[in-house]
């Protein structure tokens, strides 16, 4: 089974509250913006037009590469989705 196969079978209960919340102000003083090529989700986007980075928990996988990669520590908020909330994997 390849990833675009597993993600057909992933299913997300959005929470309305974020459990991720990122300082803005850090990401445009951030020299590298890792978590936007180490997404697995693609749920960074940095606009160098705007000088403005973009964050969308809806489609995170909780996998917890951008924690890990965040070297600024730009994250006011960094949790795993409360209970009943999040990602689910199915396996068929
Ligand atoms: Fe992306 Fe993983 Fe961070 Fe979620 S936990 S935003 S999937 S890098």
């Amino acid at each position: 089974m390849n990833i675009d196969e597993i993600f057909d079978f992933t299913s997300f209960t959005i929470d309305r509250e974020p459990h991720i919340v990122l300082d803005p102000q850090v990401c445009v003083n951030c020299d590298n913006r890792g978590c936007t090529n180490s997404c697995p989700a693609r749920c960074y986007t940095w606009s160098e037009e705007e000088k403005k980075m973009t964050f969308v928990h809806d489609g995170c996988l909780e996998c917890g590469t951008c924690y890990v990669v965040c070297h600024r520590n730009a994250f006011t908020r960094w949790r795993y989705p409360r209970g009943g909330f999040g990602v689910a994997y199915r396996m068929t």
